[in-house]
């Protein structure tokens, strides 16, 4: 398969902290003409059986998709995991065990709200939680727009819920083995999500490429919502160099915050072995 492929393998729905449903998001995009779908919900793969009998009732190809959260040298990072066989108990299992301790993060974060004077988060944000197991900081961000506190959720992500700000809960996600294992032993390919998002030092930086390739982590995202034309410059080179497959996606979350629409980014550069490559044998049409 060609590296010209509208393939757009990163997108959220309403069961984790996108507004769309899974059938919306295939129907949105295959009129943007994605030709290459997978809904890579945070920690949860319960939209995957509606996606999937979305995009077959479409004509899209489809890859079972989940965006991991592990902390990996202090800080959070995702990982995404592709093609992995869904009805996998250890991938399950890990998923549940991940998303676990969000309910008590949440209470935490109100409190820490609380103490800016911002009251009643917790239940603010919970109405915007489409899934109770994956009340999420957008939840919080989309609550403290509704409540007036900032005007979009960017401007809560400046202000609040981030590292050093109110609201903000240091919280243990998986490791950066067992998410790899996971995805890798359900048969899939796991894939460090927008690396420019970090904020990690080169050596840093160096030591999560270096450590992911030797759990058996393959690909990264190199044209994804989150990069700068630099950035996908930037990561292409760094795939060439560990030996990584490239993958692209949007990362879409809802129309009214995203930047990046579903099948709307630039292909990816020439010269990288695009993730469905290794991934021709799990397309599921
Ligand atoms: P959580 O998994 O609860 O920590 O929430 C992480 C989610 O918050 C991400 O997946 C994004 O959807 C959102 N998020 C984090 N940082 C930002 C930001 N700077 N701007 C907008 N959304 C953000
Ligand atoms: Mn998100
Ligand atoms: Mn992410
Ligand atoms: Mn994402």
């Amino acid at each position: 398969m060609s590296s010209i492929l509208n393939a757009d393998l990163h997108c959220h729905s309403v069961v984790s902290d996108g507004t769309l449903t899974p059938e919306a998001l295939a129907a949105r995009a295959h009129a943007n003409g994605v030709e290459l779908w997978a809904l890579t919900d945070h920690d949860e793969i319960g939209g995957q059986q509606r996606a999937l009998a979305a995009a077959r009732s479409l004509g899209l190809p489809y890859l079972t998709g989940a965006e991991i959260s592990i902390t990996f040298a202090g800080h959070t990072v995702h990982i995404v995991g592709l093609g992995f066989d869904a009805e996998d108990p250890r991938m399950q299992q890990g998923l549940r065990q991940t998303r676990g301790g969000r309910g008590e993060r949440a209470r935490e974060m109100s409190a820490s709200l609380a103490a800016a004077g911002i009251h009643g988060a917790y239940e603010g944000a919970l109405k915007y939680a489409g899934n109770p197991e994956l009340i999420s900081r957008t939840h919080f961000a989309r609550y403290l727009v509704e409540a007036g506190i900032c005007r979009e959720t960017n401007e809560v992500f400046r202000k609040y819920l981030t590292e050093g700000k109110p609201g903000f809960v240091p919280h243990r996600w998986a490791t950066l083995r067992d998410a790899v294992t996971w995805i890798s032993e359900a048969g899939g390919v796991a894939v460090i999500a927008h690396p420019a998002r970090y904020g990690f030092t080169p050596t840093e930086e160096y030591a999560l490429f270096s450590e992911f390739k030797t759990h058996g982590g393959r690909a990264v995202e190199v044209v994804t919502g989150s990069h700068s034309a630099a950035e996908y410059v930037k990561y292409a080179e760094m795939a060439r160099e560990f030996g990584l497959a490239a993958s692209r996606g949007s990362d879409f979350h809802s129309p009214d915050e995203s930047h990046t629409d579903l099948g709307a980014l630039p292909f990816l550069p020439g010269q990288l072995t695009p993730v469905w490559e290794l991934l021709a044998d799990r397309i599921q049409q």
